[in-house]
């Protein structure tokens, strides 16, 4: 059976969502502000959370930051206002896996709520790993064991190269093409330069030169 926890501090919009889940055979429960819907969140035992984006204490945005800073995966999706791009791009860049602008219809909101929780029984790799290092796809997080790794995007793109190919020679032609396309000079030292922030980042002795080709990922 699955666990719906329900972020909105509108009463109506609350009671109309959970009535229809209830009815569909999902348990719910309801919170009225930010500050809850972050603890419950976290304290675990939920599926999927439906998250309004204007709610008080702390809104959707920061709900969902904290959510996604503290690791908690679940998939989110956001109730956001009809005519509010901005928040909808925002939410989605925040983490939401989906969002729906009010007003909605139920059945609507239900077909999300379903398709994201398929989708999270057949999840896709969101996390690669090679030894203690992790690379978090989703929210584009780095960590060394359990310690939080700062990575810029092109950092970030070079450790993942590197991850989906573990113990494997990349040239530096395959390293360019991939992290910065193809308009960077074949000659130019892009490639090194990033290889050493990444190595000062993540430990050099992970990532080993292979003298006139390329780099490889070692794997402990
Ligand atoms: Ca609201």
């Amino acid at each position: 059976m699955n666990r719906i926890l329900i972020a909105e501090d509108e009463s109506r919009i609350a009671s109309f969502v959970e009535k229809g889940l209830r009815a569909n055979g999902f348990v719910t429960a309801v919170v009225g502000d930010g500050v809850a819907a972050y603890d419950l969140a976290c304290a675990g035992g939920f599926d999927l959370l439906i998250l309004d984006i204007g709610l008080p204490l702390s809104d959707g945005f920061t709900v969902l930051r904290r959510l996604r800073e503290s690791r908690v995966t679940m998939p989110v999706i956001i109730l956001t206002a009809r005519d509010s791009v901005s928040d909808t791009v925002a939410g989605l860049e925040g983490g939401a896996d989906d969002y729906i602008a009010k007003p909605f219809a139920f059945e609507e909101l239900l077909a999300r709520v379903r398709l994201r929780l398929r989708a999270e029984r057949t999840p896709e790799v969101t996390v690669l790993r090679v030894s203690d290092l992790s690379l978090d796809l989703r929210t584009r997080r780095a960590y060394v064991g359990d310690r939080a790794v700062d990575l810029s995007a092109r950092e970030f793109a070079l450790a993942e190269i590197f991850c989906r190919h573990p113990d494997q020679v990349l040239t530096r032609e395959q390293l360019l093409s991939h992290v910065w396309g193809f308009d960077f000079d074949p000659g130019s030292n892009v490639v090194d330069v990033y290889v050493r922030y990444l190595r000062r980042k993540i430990g050099a002795e992970r990532i080993e030169t292979v003298r006139g080709t390329g780099y490889r990922m070692r794997v402990a």
